[in-house]
């Protein structure tokens, strides 16, 4: 039986709460370098800004390891973003589920 774990959970508040105060703090100083930058120096520091962040929804992205694959979690929408190469890892391991069937279909229908 797994009991919850009253100290870790603690813990990932307390590291949340200090990463949230990080990004506010970064959000903050891009918003106010973007004020009188031209057009092009806006993209960039735009770009800045959604590092890091859901792109569908904007709130922030956790890391979290899933059968020792790395995914982006965003704890608003429940969206899970995999970097490239990790669908394919996660595929070969699992490949006769269904995620396995449809990575390898997907396959044969680009070529
Ligand atoms: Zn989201």
């Amino acid at each position: 039986m797994h009991e919850k774990d009253p100290f870790g959970d603690k813990l990932k508040d307390k590291e949340r709460a200090e990463e949230d105060l990080y990004f506010a703090k970064r959000d903050r100083e891009l918003l106010d370098k973007i004020r009188g930058q031209d057009e092009a120096s806006r993209e960039v520091t735009a770009r800045d800004l959604a590092k890091g962040r859901c792109p569908r929804c904007g709130d922030r992205l956790t890391h979290r390891s899933i059968e020792r694959v790395d995914i982006d979690e965003c704890a608003s929408c429940r969206g899970i973003w995999l970097d490239q190469g990790e669908l394919e890892a996660l595929s070969r391991r699992e490949s006769e589920s269904w995620l396995g069937r449809l990575f390898r279909n997907s396959l044969v229908h680009t070529r």
